[in-house]
C-alpha cells in the first residue's frame, strides 16, 4: 500500500483547503473501484449527502464499459465481434476510443489502444503473466496499431480487424477521474480531489498556490520522492512495477511498446505527467513511458498544457527530469 505518499498527500490537500475552507467540514471517502482504491475528497463545507455516491457510481459505471478484464464489459463485447464491421456503442466508449485514436497517430504509435492482444499472449489478463512463445508473440503482434480500429460518429461505431482487440486500460482511469468531477461539478461543488491511488488522480476548483501533489519513489511507493503544485486539472503516473514478472534475471511490465510488440525495457523507472484533463494525463504518462525521456520531451515541448516528471535509473541513484512548467517543485527525499 502507498500509504505514507497517499496520507501526505491527503494531509497537503487539506492544509492547501483549509486556507480557502476555514469552517468546512467536507468529506472523504474511499472505494474498490476499476481494480484500485479510489479516494474522493470533497473539501465544500456541506456537500449534499449522495454526491459522493453519485461520483462513484458514475466510475462503476465506467468500469463496466471500459474493462478489459470483465468479459461483460461493454469493449470485452466490442473485442468478441471483432471483424464484423461497425459495432454501435455507447457515448463513452465512442469518446475514449477516439481520443486514444487521436493520441496513436500524435504519439507515433507510442499509445495505442490496440495492444489488448498483446496483454492477452503475455497474461497480464490473469494473476500470473509469463512469455509467451514465439509464435503466439508474433501472432499477436498481426494485430497491433493505429488502424486496426476505426471510430465512426453519427451513428457511433467502432469497427475493429479481425483479430484486434481494444485494452483501454492506460487511459480509463483518467478518464474516469474527469466525469466523476464533471458530476461533482454539476451537482454544485466548488472544490474536489479524486484520487486513484496517485496512478490517476484529478482536481475541481482551485486553492491558493496551488494543490499539492506527491510523486512517489518507484522504487518504494511508500517513499515520497519529489512534490509540486498544480492550478487545476489532472495528474498521472505510469511505472512497470505496478504489474510485472521476472524470468531469466529480467523484470517484464505490463506497459507494452507496441511497435516493438513487447513489454518496455529501459532505464525510466515512472513517469508523472500534469495536463488539463485526466484523460491525456492518463494516456500521455504511458506514452512517454514507452518514449522514453530524450522523445519524450519532444513531444511535450510540442503539447502545450502538459507538463511531465521522468524518474529514471541512473548510475548512482535515481535521476529526476522534467518537462514543461512545473510550479513549486522539491525533492522531499535524498534516496538513491
Ligand atoms: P496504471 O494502469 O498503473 O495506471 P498506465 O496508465 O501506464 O498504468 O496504464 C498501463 C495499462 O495500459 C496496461 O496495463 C495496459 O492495459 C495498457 N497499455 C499497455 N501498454 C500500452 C500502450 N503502449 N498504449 C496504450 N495502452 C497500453
Ligand atoms: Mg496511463
Amino acid at each position: 500500500m502507498k500509504s505514507t505518499v497517499r496520507a501526505f498527500a491527503l494531509v497537503m490537500a487539506i492544509v492547501a483547503a483549509a486556507q480557502v475552507s476555514a469552517s468546512g467540514r467536507g468529506v472523504h471517502a474511499v472505494r474498490y473501484v476499476m481494480g484500485t482504491w479510489c479516494d474522493l475528497v470533497i473539501f465544500d463545507p456541506d456537500p449534499a449527502p449522495d454526491v459522493i455516491e453519485s461520483a462513484f457510481q458514475e466510475i462503476a459505471r465506467l468500469d463496466d464499459v471500459l474493462s478489459s478484464w470483465n468479459p461483460e464489459s461493454e469493449v470485452s463485447r466490442l473485442n468478441a465481434s471483432a471483424g464484423r464491421g461497425p459495432q454501435p456503442v455507447s457515448v463513452d466508449l465512442a469518446k475514449v476510443a477516439e481520443e486514444s485514436a487521436a493520441l496513436c497517430t500524435t504519439t507515433g504509435g507510442a499509445f495505442d489502444p490496440s495492444v489488448g492482444p498483446l496483454l492477452q499472449a503475455w497474461g497480464f489478463y490473469t494473476e500470473s503473466p509469463g512469455m509467451p512463445e514465439p509464435a503466439t508473440q508474433t501472432a499477436a503482434a498481426s494485430h497491433v496499431g493505429c488502424d486496426q480500429v476505426s471510430v465512426q460518429r453519427d451513428p457511433q461505431s467502432i469497427a475493429l480487424a479481425d483479430g484486434a482487440a481494444l485494452d483501454f486500460g492506460g487511459i480509463g482511469k483518467g478518464y474516469a477521474v474527469d466525469r466523476a468531477l464533471a458530476i461533482l461539478r454539476a451537482r454544485g461543488v466548488t472544490r474536489a480531489k479524486v484520487d486513484f491511488g496517485s496512478s490517476s488522480l484529478g482536481f475541481l476548483g482551485s486553492v491558493d498556490g496551488g494543490w499539492p501533489v506527491v510523486v512517489a519513489d518507484p522504487r518504494d511507493r511508500d517513499e515520497p520522492l519529489l512534490s509540486f503544485r498544480i492550478a487545476e486539472g489532472a495528474v498521472s503516473t505510469s511505472s512497470q512495477r505496478e504489474r510485472s514478472f521476472e524470468q531469466d534475471g529480467r523484470r517484464f511490465g505490463h506497459i507494452f511498446d507496441p511497435r516493438a510488440a513487447r513489454p518496455v525495457e529501459s532505464r525510466l523507472l515512472s513517469v508523472t505527467v500534469v495536463a488539463p484533463r485526466g484523460s491525456t494525463a492518463d494516456a500521455m504518462s504511458t506514452a512517454l513511458f514507452v518514449m522514453g525521456a530524450t522523445e519524450g520531451k519532444r513531444l511535450i515541448a510540442r503539447t502545450p498544457g502538459v507538463s511531465a516528471v521522468f524518474v529514471e535509473q541512473g548510475p548512482s541513484g535515481l535521476a529526476i527530469t522534467t518537462a514543461g512548467k512545473l510550479a513549486r517543485l522539491s525533492r522531499l527525499s535524498r534516496a538513491h
